[in-house]
């Protein structure tokens, strides 16, 4: 096994288990330190100080599996991967009663398995490899992951951009088992919704939104009277295949208008609410651009009780933070004007670039330009299956804000 050594005074994050080693962080590597190879990371006197995989290509050279000093065979793979497989028992239960049957099982880093992210949409699961050090284990981790969860099939979905970085092209495709059909359907909270785990976002579904989702259902059910009963309207952006529209017609609002860019994955949004047997009547969808369709409706004195801003990620490093806050302030500026006094704002950052008070204080300039009042009621963040290692805050990449707005 090849032996990475670290510069002095470059040791302490790995020794407080931040899972990765940049570049500059080395001082020496000797020869047999192969791409996507198990390395040994030692200190500059040469101590012990853990284990990971190695690629040149990558930034980040090494992403770090262990601080002991143990083999990484394919027992410590499959310990790792029980653990984190374990920790979402509490959804077996949701599972078995038919309430919720997908569900992320490994969220890479934060679950010690850096690079590695796996979700169960019923029978099947979706693998995604990040790194080349997961290329080479991942048909070893879906053997141990068939023989743990007995799933009908596992699709690979290991398409995207972070991969150039680690100088590996797409794979996509059947890993183990059987094919899964072009639009697998799932519960999540007793809403049926559609994936489709070939094409779909991520691995198909949002499922970090899922609690997210869930507070939108509370707050229109539970407070809904606080709202203008008759007229309650709610605007949601960035509406992918009508998730968080879907819990709004549930909790039975009057009118829901999602917009996205896609006119594709409004119309899964659609068969989804007639799926769920909700009223379609209630359902608008518009196909445009978020920044212009919240113009327009400003511009036409339209006015909602909430509006959901959920866009994709802005920032796909920290060189692009100062042009996604401009995006992130002018979507949050529109859509205050757009707000009924009294009523919510929903917003969204899942960039992991910009941490939850910078997203904060952008909101805050947002709502300084608007003229407006706002609370905070909630800070919002990703689903109790995307946990955030707490040596890793990288990983806090969903975060939100629940604001009331007068
Ligand atoms: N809220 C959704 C997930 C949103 S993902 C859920 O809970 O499932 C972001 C969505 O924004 C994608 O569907 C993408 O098609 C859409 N999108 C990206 N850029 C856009 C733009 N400029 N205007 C409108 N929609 C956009």
């Amino acid at each position: 096994m090849g032996t990475v050594t670290i510069q002095h005074g470059k040791e302490k994050p790995i020794q407080n288990q931040h899972p990765w080693i940049y570049s500059g962080a080395i001082s020496k590597l000797t020869d047999d330190c192969q791409p996507g190879d198990i390395v040994t990371v030692v200190d500059s006197k040469g101590r012990f100080l853990g284990r990971g995989y190695y690629n040149p290509t990558s930034q980040i050279r090494v992403r770090m599996l262990t601080w002991q000093d143990e083999t990484i065979n394919e027992e410590w793979w499959y310990d790792q991967l029980s653990r984190a497989v374990h920790s979402r028992m509490v959804y077996q239960d949701e599972f078995d009663a038919g309430v919720n049957n997908a569900v992320r099982l490994v969220n890479a880093e934060n679950d010690f398995l850096p690079g590695l992210v796996v979700d169960r949409y019923g029978e099947w699961l979706v693998l995604q490899s990040l790194t080349l050090g997961m290329d080479h284990h991942k048909e070893v981790l879906s053997n141990l992951l068939a023989e743990m969860l007995k799933p009908r099939g596992i699709y690979e979905r290991s398409d995207v951009d972070i991969r150039r970085k680690e100088g590996l092209k797409d794979q996509t495709g059947l890993l183990w088992g059987e094919e899964p059909p072009s639009m697998i359907e799932i519960e999540e909270n007793t809403l049926i919704f559609s994936v489709d785990v070939r094409n779909g976002h991520k691995t198909g579904f949002y499922l970090d939104q899922r609690e997210n989702r869930g507070w939108l259902h509370d707050l229109l059910y539970l407070d809904g009277d606080d709202l203008h009963e008759d007229k309650r309207r709610v605007l949601n952006m960035f509406s992918y295949t009508g998730g968080f529209g879907l819990y709004a017609l549930a909790a039975g609002v009057k009118q829901v208008v999602n917009v996205d860019s896609s006119q594709a994955v409004l119309k899964v949004a659609k068969d989804s609410i007639k799926r769920n047997e909700l009223p379609l009547e209630n359902a608008q969808f518009v196909t445009g651009d978020a920044f212009q369709v919240l113009r327009d409706y400003v511009t036409q004195g339209e006015q909602f009780d909430v509006v959901v801003l959920d866009p994709p990620k802005f920032a796909q490093s920290t060189k692009d933070v100062e042009g996604a806050t401009r995006g992130y302030k002018d979507l949050n500026l529109q859509s205050f004007k757009l707000i009924r006094s009294g009523g919510y704002l929903m917003t969204f950052s899942c960039s992991g670039a910009i941490s939850q008070d910078l997203f904060q204080k952008v909101v805050f300039g947002a709502l300084a330009d608007s003229g407006r009042q706002a609370q905070i009621i909630r800070h919002l963040s990703g689903s109790e299956d995307h946990p955030v290692a707490l040596t890793f805050p990288e990983g806090a990449y969903l975060k939100g804000l629940l604001c009331r707005v007068w």
